[in-house]
């Protein structure tokens, strides 16, 4: 048996709003950043990207990543929203499907766990969840 064939028939996810993909917690806490996207962020908020770097950034092992505040994202409104949506980091876009989570039991376990629209609402094909997994990593390989 193939290590993809448990969501040979497709996996579900609608984002439920919880917020809870971009909460403070352990190993999902970082949200990585190339170039482009602190400066696609930047330009949201009428900042320069010096600007943006100084103000919402950290360093993690030679990779910018956004500042994880406690409890959750700075960009994480009251209502739950993204105030940075049309500009969001490709990690953000393509939750739940990583790479790392397209392991059967992670994806039970932990992902079921950490997001309530993982296996809800909205089918997605096996073709549909690797072309989502192969864009993020791309974009974090470039
Ligand atoms: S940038 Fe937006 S989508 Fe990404 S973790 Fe922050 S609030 Fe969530």
């Amino acid at each position: 048996m193939s290590d993809k064939d448990w969501y040979s028939k497709g996996l579900r996810f609608s984002c439920q709003g919880s917020g809870h993909c971009c909460a403070n917690h352990g190993e999902y806490s970082y949200v990585y950043l190339t170039d482009d996207e602190v400066e696609g962020l930047a330009r949201e908020l009428q900042l320069s990207s010096t600007e943006f770097r100084e103000r919402w950034c950290t360093l993690e092992e030679g990779w910018t990543v956004l500042r994880m505040d406690e409890p959750n994202c700075p960009f994480l409104t009251e209502e739950r929203r993204c105030s940075v949506y049309p500009a969001r980091p490709k990690q953000c876009s393509t939750w739940p499907f990583w790479t790392e989570n397209l392991r059967e039991q992670h994806w039970e376990k932990v992902v079921k766990a950490l997001c309530p629209g993982a296996g809800q609402g909205r089918l997605f094909s096996p073709e549909e969840i690797e072309r989502i997994a192969a864009e993020n990593d791309a974009n974090y390989d470039a």
